[in-house]
């Protein structure tokens, strides 16, 4: 199988046109040396199918705003093709498609939110109303009602991110990317921006987000792309054959032992008196092993199944490429 085949993500398989469809994609910058060249992103094929909230995890350094620049249209490829819901990057159909939230946002600080949600809804070309109804949606759908008419210099890092994301929405994007948005936001700001996204999802958009901390992605995205020094080291969710799951299981201390036998096929990794770590395959295997406990008379208070370990999977792979 090609690079560019296994490349391949997405939910819905009916979509006949890849939301992100990019071939031997090679960006080669400038260095500070006289004659130097950085090459950021080397030939990197990609296929994103729509429904998904794709984590774009690397080191510093390892391509990830390079990436998301040129399926914005920002700037030009060194080599190869990109063509966003079906048309090549940087077309004015491509960028409709799109909103773009980079890593430090920047406003006219003298602009309120409001002011700056319906500027860039007169650049969409919206009629007076659409204009004064989007901003009045977004502000509602962000909660930055409290904000709204208030001068945007005096917003801190998180609002500025939440004004563009807003800004990002305007036109109801197919694809959302975003260069390390939480950079910057508090625990809240962090869960806030779950919750918008989530939705976002739920609406058919399709969303990229870039981190170096995969940690933070958890519970939000559903694949990942590992970019190690401008190549894709492992695409999708798939894990390397073998992965277990954590099932943590609690229940009262006056029930009856668990005996090995009574959890087999499943093993057991950590027992105490009122809990239990169970090594299972996935989510698949979390009624078998709580039916075998019930009908063994363990009586069970609490199950919890751990995901695996993005942060630990995009360590391994870190250390196997740098070593
Ligand atoms: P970070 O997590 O630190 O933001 P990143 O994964 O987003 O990093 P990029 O910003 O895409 O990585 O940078 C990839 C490589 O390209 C780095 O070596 C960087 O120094 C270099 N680079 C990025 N932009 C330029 C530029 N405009 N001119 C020269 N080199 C650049």
């Amino acid at each position: 199988m090609s690079a560019y085949d296994e490349a391949t993500t997405g939910g819905c398989e009916s979509e006949p046109v890849s939301v992100i469809e990019c071939r031997g994609l090679t960006k080669v910058y400038h260095g500070s040396g006289h004659g130097t060249q950085v090459c950021a992103l080397d030939d990197v094929s990609l296929r994103v199918n729509s429904g998904t909230i794709i984590g774009l995890i690397g080191p510093n350094g390892a391509g990830k705003t390079t990436f998301l620049s040129l399926v914005a249209g920002l700037i030009f490829p060194t080599q190869g093709s990109i063509r966003v819901c079906g048309h090549p990057a940087r077309s004015l159909e491509a960028r409709r498609s799109l909103g773009y939230i980079p890593e430090s946002p920047v406003f006219l600080s003298r602009y309120t939110a409001r002011g700056v949600l319906k500027h860039h809804a007169a650049l969409h070309g919206l009629s007076r109303r659409a204009i004064a109804d989007q901003a009045d949606r977004l502000l509602a759908q962000l909660r930055m009602e409290e904000y709204a008419d208030r001068a945007v210099g005096g917003f801190s890092l998180g609002m500025r991110q939440r004004l563009a994301l807003a800004v990002a929405l305007i036109d109801s994007p197919r694809l959302l990317l975003l260069d390390e948005p939480s950079n910057g936001l508090d625990p809240i700001g962090v869960i806030e921006l779950r919750r918008i996204l989530t939705e976002v999802r739920q609406s058919g958009a399709t969303i990229i987000i870039s981190s170096h901390r995969p940690g933070e992605l958890e519970r939000l995205t559903s694949d990942y792309v590992f970019l190690h020094q401008g190549r894709i080291v492992q695409f999708g969710s798939e894990e390397p054959a073998g992965r277990i799951e954590r099932l943590q299981i609690e229940f009262l201390p006056e029930g009856p032992r668990v005996e090995e036998q009574t959890l087999a096929p499943y093993r057991s990794l950590e027992t105490s008196e009122t809990k239990l770590t169970v090594a299972v395959g996935g989510v698949q295997d979390v009624p078998n092993v709580v039916n075998s406990l019930v009908k063994a008379g363990v009586r069970i208070t609490g199950v919890m199944l751990e995901r695996p370990d993005v942060e630990r999977t995009f360590v391994r792979l870190y250390e196997e490429r740098s070593s």
